[in-house]
């Protein structure tokens, strides 16, 4: 399954890099193009967080819409994501659809906050927002994710989210 569309395919043919952009770039993009958005915008702390995670969910459901993270059911679009984000070198993902209706989505080498600065506090706001904006997006129903462990934020071995409706 490609990502991109063969017009997409054929333009990035023509370009000189390669097809996935480098995890330092995404880095620099993700960590200070949204922080300073949501700053020059005059959000700092929990707004800027907020803000952050409302990009990341309109991020999350125009992956659904544009049907570049797909399935029949959750777990198939579960599987589709962790696909989509290996595909693009942003990390590994793992999940788990519990009996109590909480979904757990959890990224190891998150390259969002990898190697960042320990910040003693969840960071990952943007993905927390794209995971809860595509299940929100795909099963019609409104979902709330709060990361729960975090690599770069609090110096877990993964970033994990826990989503509820
Ligand atoms: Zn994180």
């Amino acid at each position: 399954m490609s990502i991109l569309s063969e017009e997409a395919i054929r333009m990035s043919n023509e370009r000189t890099l390669g097809g996935s952009v480098a995890v330092e770039a995404f880095q620099l993009f993700r960590l200070l193009g949204f922080t300073s958005l949501a700053e020059s915008l005059g959000a700092v702390g929990e707004e800027r967080d907020q803000m952050e995670y409302l990009a990341g969910t309109a991020i999350g459901r125009s992956l659904v819409r544009q049907e570049r993270v797909q399935g029949e059911n959750l777990s198939q679009l579960l599987d589709s994501f962790k696909q989509f984000y290996k595909q693009m070198e942003l990390g590994l993902i793992y999940s788990e659809l519990c009996n109590s209706g909480e979904i757990v989505v959890g990224i190891e080498e998150c390259a969002g906050c990898h190697g960042t600065e320990l910040a003693h506090r969840a960071v990952c706001y943007v993905e927390a927002g794209m995971i809860c904006g595509m299940v929100s997006e795909f099963t019609g129903e409104d979902y709330a994710a709060r990361e729960v462990k975090c690599i770069g934020g609090l110096g877990d071995t993964a970033c994990e989210f826990v989503l509820a409706k």
